[in-house]
């Protein structure tokens, strides 16, 4: 039954832009044998069925225009003159009566004619709309398809609308339209941080309720299969002119492959630098005793050498010592021995051993208030060293290094001031990135592997403290770090 008065309706055949004169042809000469046998056996009123007629007509003209089209139209409009025409033979007209038929026959035809050109026109114009869009959609559809990411589009309301296939290729699941995403149980699970990922914490939803684009969010998904995937998300909203929110979208990676490389990259760094210490330690012991025996002889020259293989030794194995905690800090391993302690005892001996080594450089200690942290006593001092070795290191000979311990109300701040070669301020965040070193043509070029801002920065966010830095190109720089105060310090 649907599929008859489907049949029939014209709005169901919007946009179907196959045009037949056999429909309106044979539905014509059936209302048009079954209008003669009503109009002749029943209506004995002439002027009645006149009217009758022409708007019988007219209204099977629209509608078959509307439905199949310009040959719709015509069809019906050439059987309605032609029944007109049989009318006037039919029933013997003649005279004046025969000439007033044909006349009205004629302007009759006109009309429908013109109608039926308008409405099947208007029909075909919104067909080629229709097909013009549809076709638009198939090609939009076919190109998100063959992305090579996942792509879910939703409404303003978090309605699955759109789920190209490679979401489906990545997911193992089809994410059936009309899902309500924030709301509906995830199909695949997924798990952040070990943490089974709870629908309002889809990136979606985040971004659709607070209209922000969600970059990078990280997830693990375990599909149906039992295969752990990473995915990475990235979500935005879709506003209209008006700036309202219409729709959602976001992208989906899959990281597996890359993960993968990165955990043999970590894994082999931290091989690497394990094998590497247990030579360098050897190494450091026979330069040791070499030295020892060349101070016996009295033989200088030989002790100047060893003194420099000595040095070598050393900045090697703080290389491999900096590996090996980036590799830490990357497989999550970076442990810390935490106690109370007195931060300005460490500050003070930490820079009175590093004056012993940079005598070229006066280090002030300018402000030294006592404030007690919880944490890692050795990892702090590696940060004061790191900075401090930095600031001697990018300030040349002979230039000062200001050291503060400044104790706040609920915060100490540590700051190391050096007048050397100063960072320029789009640098400035970046120098706490993993193998980021200030490049600059005109400068001379600094030893290093740039890691030592990055443990450093890892190290002081692992003790709930901030690190940052101030500088000005060619006038030196100030790197600060700091601690909460302990519970019983606080002022
Ligand atoms: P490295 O010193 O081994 O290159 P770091 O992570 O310690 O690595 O520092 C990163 C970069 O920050 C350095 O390459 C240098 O360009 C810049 N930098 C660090 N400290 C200073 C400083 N005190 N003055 C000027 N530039 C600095």
């Amino acid at each position: 039954m649907g599929r008859i008065l489907r049949y029939f309706d014209p709005i169901a055949h919007l946009g179907d832009a196959r045009y037949s004169f056999v429909f309106p042809l044979i539905t014509n000469i059936v209302v048009n044998i079954l209008s003669e046998i009503f109009t002749y056996n029943v209506a004995k009123n002439p002027m009645a069925v006149g009217t009758y007629i022409i708007f019988l007509h007219a209204a099977l003209i629209i509608y078959f225009a509307f439905r199949s089209g310009i040959i719709g139209g015509l069809t019906t409009s050439l059987i309605a003159i032609a029944y007109y025409f049989y009318i006037v033979v039919n029933r013997h007209y003649h005279g004046q009566t025969l000439s007033t038929g044909i006349e009205t026959i004629l302007i009759l035809s006109v009309l429908y004619l013109l109608l039926a050109f308008i409405i099947g026109w208007l029909k075909q114009t919104i067909d080629i709309f229709i097909e013009r869009e549809a076709n638009e959609k198939i090609r939009l559809r076919t190109i998100l398809d063959q992305l090579a990411v996942g792509v879910i589009v939703t409404d303003n309301q978090g309605r699955v609308t759109l789920a190209n296939r490679y979401l489906e290729k990545i997911t193992g699941t089809n994410i059936p339209m009309g899902f309500v995403i924030g709301k509906d149980e995830n199909p695949v699970k997924s798990i952040n941080n070990g943490i089974i990922v709870k629908p309002i914490e889809s990136p979606l939803y985040e971004s659709l309720q607070s209209g922000k684009s969600v970059f990078g969010k990280e997830f693990n998904l375990y599909k149906k299969s039992g295969k752990k995937i990473v995915i990475s998300i990235n979500s935005s909203v879709i506003r209209n002119k008006k700036n309202d929110i219409i729709a959602a979208a976001s992208i989906i990676t899959d990281m597996t492959h890359q993960k993968e490389l990165e955990r043999q990259k970590d894994d082999f760094l931290n091989m690497a630098s394990h094998e590497l210490r247990t030579p360098i330690t050897s190494l450091r012991m026979f330069i040791d005793l070499q030295k020892r025996q060349f101070a016996k002889k009295g033989w200088e020259k030989a002790k100047y050498f060893n003194n420099r293989i000595q040095d070598q030794a050393n900045q090697l194995k703080e290389l491999v010592n900096d590996l090996l905690d980036v590799s830490r800090i990357q497989t999550d391993k970076l442990y810390f021995d935490k106690e109370k302690f007195n931060l300005a005892e460490t500050i003070k001996d930490g820079v009175e051993g590093l004056q012993e080594a940079a005598k070229q450089n006066k280090i002030v200690i300018e402000q030294l208030d006592n404030a007690f942290v919880k944490g890692d006593k050795y990892r702090l001092y590696q940060v004061l060293v790191n900075l401090i070795t930095n600031s001697v290191k990018y300030s040349g000979k002979g230039k000062k290094i200001i050291v503060r311990v400044k104790k706040n109300t609920d915060n100490v701040v540590v700051s190391i001031r050096d007048f050397g070669i100063g960072i320029d301020k789009n640098k400035q965040k970046k120098i706490f990135e993993k193998l980021y070193q200030v490049t600059d043509p005109k400068e001379k070029t600094f030893p290093g592997l740039g890691l030592g801002l990055y443990i450093s920065r890892e190290i002081i966010l692992r003790h709930e403290g901030k690190i940052w830095v101030e500088s000005a190109k060619g006038k030196g720089s100030t790197f600060y770090f700091s601690l909460p105060l302990v519970n019983d310090e606080l002022t």
